[in-house]
């Protein structure tokens, strides 16, 4: 019998909901003036103020051109791409305790696309969020990972799981997709996003098995009975971050489920926050790495 990883616990204590010990949200997102919803500053605070709740260390978030208001959500025009991401700095400057920046980019314009991720290693940006606005085979986004693995960031790629027709607005792209580009490219981390946020995760599990370097984040509002036990069952904690995405209360749902499957607590520190560790730049969450290092003594 393992120890159990305690999530609930600290709530009873009146402490953090997900209790005690460093956890990193992979997935997050802000929103901005320019953005469709009127409601964007109360949206942002309730994400820090839900946060401290949960007991959230770090959110690594991107902000996606401007939501649809100007371009597609998922085809962000450069100038809304630039703006997007200038507004995500700037909420990582004034929330740097807290808030870390995936540089977003559209890969259809590949030289603004290398340039914004330039700039966003200069803004403190430690990773790249892909909208899927190409599918993630597909050889215009060599070029994207390619300025990823010089800066030493992770890829957060927008999948749809085993999708088998085609969207308006969105690239076809699963985890087959996703695995054949983190072969030519075995040096970046890329992170499958939500694996419950839509799709068939059990087609997901199997097409990257063979993929090292393509881990998943849980995030999204599908909480099914028996996901995160074939995750961890076919992936190996190593592979799972722990994540949120617009859907803070289905990310805490989340790390119940694991404490309902007794994982045990050393396992569960790595998907809360030892992966992210490992997976981003060098001194990208400090106080987490303090945390860490502290129970690990
Ligand atoms: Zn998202």
């Amino acid at each position: 019998m393992t120890a159990p990883a305690g999530a609930a616990g600290g709530a009873r204590g009146g402490g953090p909901l997900a209790g005690a010990g460093p956890l990193i949200d992979a997935h997050a997102h802000f929103y901005h003036p320019r953005s469709p919803r009127g409601d964007w500053a109360e949206v942002n605070a309730a994400r820090l103020r839900a946060g401290e709740r949960i007991g959230i260390t770090y959110h690594v978030a991107s902000i996606l051109g401007s939501w649809g208001a100007s371009s597609p959500v998922y085809f962000p025009s450069p100038a809304d791409v630039t703006a997007g991401n200038d507004a995500m700095y700037a909420i990582c400057e004034r929330e740097w305790r807290r808030v870390r920046a995936y540089v977003t980019v559209n890969p259809n314009h590949t030289a603004h696309a290398v340039a914004e991720i330039a700039r966003g290693a200069a803004r403190g940006a430690v990773g790249v969020k892909l909208a899927a606005s190409r599918r993630a085979d597909d050889p215009l986004l060599d070029p994207v990972c390619e300025a990823a693995a010089r800066h030493g960031f992770p890829v957060l790629h927008h999948v749809w799981q085993h999708r088998t027709r085609e969207w308006p607005s969105q690239e076809i792209s699963d985890g087959a997709d996703l695995a054949a580009l983190a072969r030519r490219h075995p040096g970046v981390t890329f992170i499958l996003a939500h694996i419950g946020g839509g799709g068939d995760y059990m087609h997901t599990f199997p097409a990257i098995a063979d993929a090292p370097n393509v881990v998943v984040d849980v995030s999204g509002s599908g909480v099914d009975r028996g996901m995160l036990d074939e995750a961890v069952l076919r992936l190996g904690v190593e592979r799972i971050l722990w994540g949120s995405d617009v859907t803070m209360e289905t990310g805490l749902a989340k790390l119940m489920g694991f404490e309902a499957i007794r994982l045990a607590a050393e396992r569960m520190a790595l998907i809360r926050a030892g992966n992210a560790l490992r997976i981003f730049p060098a001194g990208s969450f400090p106080e987490a790495a303090t945390a860490a290092a502290g129970a690990a003594r």
